[in-house]
């Protein structure tokens, strides 16, 4: 039995914001905690961190088929809710909140937020609107919810990055918390599209976060060349040929450009296919003597 009351369940922003305006007229600290459900550890972690006295946490579920391209996994994304609400309880969320689609995007909906250039590099290029769809869905939360705070995952840095940017750019009143990737014993960084994963992929896919020690390694060993740390990483991932790697790259953790010489804060980041999962998992190093320790 969990220690926790169930948390209430609300599917409309009119429901939502009345629950929130009670809270706030108490003074409570409100948080966010934005997922597509299927939730592990990890999002638990995101749902635990939010919790404490005087705060209320709201846990969205929303499977946002504005951030998915033709071809992904929209359809197939798991949804057992039943579960998912366990995690939540387990984790203390107040209310979780699962609009249905045509709660976010009413008939004529034909607005979208757009962080210009952030996506140049990583995922961008290889998912075309994919964080065009996440921007936008993520502004329409935080203006759904009202939070004080918005807790995101460090797995997904890119998407961090960029909403990060929106909310400076835009003067939105809250303040963004990343917290670290969770990770499975192996190394495996936890995700729902884990789940797609065989027996046999699944033993194959710690070499994604293989291939990130390894670039720590060289960084920490002295290496400042990006191409020979990528050169390192991408021998790892070769070795394994159940991991078919999209990209593998470098990139400054504020401008997320690609990087030649290492200074600063860098992101290592690396997408790959594991059968009929993409997986994506990223370390941020701070490279020995720049002088990147300085929080920027
Ligand atoms: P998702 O449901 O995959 O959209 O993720 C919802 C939130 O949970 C995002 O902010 C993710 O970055 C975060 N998240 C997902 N997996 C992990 C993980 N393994 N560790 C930390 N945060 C995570």
């Amino acid at each position: 039995m969990s220690r926790w009351p169930a948390p209430e369940r609300v599917s409309t922003v009119t429901a939502l914001r009345r629950r929130v305006a009670g809270w706030r007229a108490r003074r409570l600290e409100v948080v966010l905690v934005p997922t597509m459900g299927a939730l592990h550890e990890g999002h638990r972690r995101l749902i635990e961190r939010g919790g404490g006295r005087n705060r209320r946490v709201v846990v969205s579920i929303f499977v946002n088929p504005a951030q998915f391209g033709p071809g992904e996994d929209f359809a197939a994304y798991p949804r057992p809710l039943a579960a998912d609400i366990g995690v939540c309880r387990a984790a203390g969320a107040h209310l979780v909140f699962t609009p249905r689609v045509e709660e976010v995007y009413p008939e004529g909906f034909a607005t979208t937020v757009r962080v210009a250039g952030l996506d140049r590099t990583l995922c961008g290029p290889h998912r075309p609107g994919h964080f065009d769809g996440v921007t936008t869905v993520v502004l329409k939360l935080l203006n759904m919810v009202g939070p004080d705070r918005l807790i995101l995952g460090r797995k997904d840095a890119q998407q961090a990055v960029i909403v990060g940017r929106m909310i400076r750019d835009l003067d939105l009143p809250v303040r963004l918390e990343v917290a670290p990737t969770v990770r499975e014993r192996d190394g495996l960084a936890m995700s729902s599209r884990n789940r797609y994963l065989s027996p046999e992929e699944r033993r194959a896919a710690p070499a994604l976060f293989a291939a990130l020690r390894e670039a720590q390694a060289r960084i920490r060993a002295g290496e400042r060349e990006a191409a020979a740390v990528i050169a390192a990483a991408g021998a790892v991932l070769a070795g394994q040929p159940l991991v078919r790697a999209q990209y593998l790259e470098i990139v400054d953790a504020v401008s997320l450009e690609r990087v030649e010489r290492l200074t600063g804060r860098v992101i290592v980041a690396v997408a790959a296919h594991v059968g009929r999962a993409r997986l994506i998992d990223n370390v941020v190093v701070t490279v020995p003597g720049s002088g990147g320790g300085r929080r920027r």
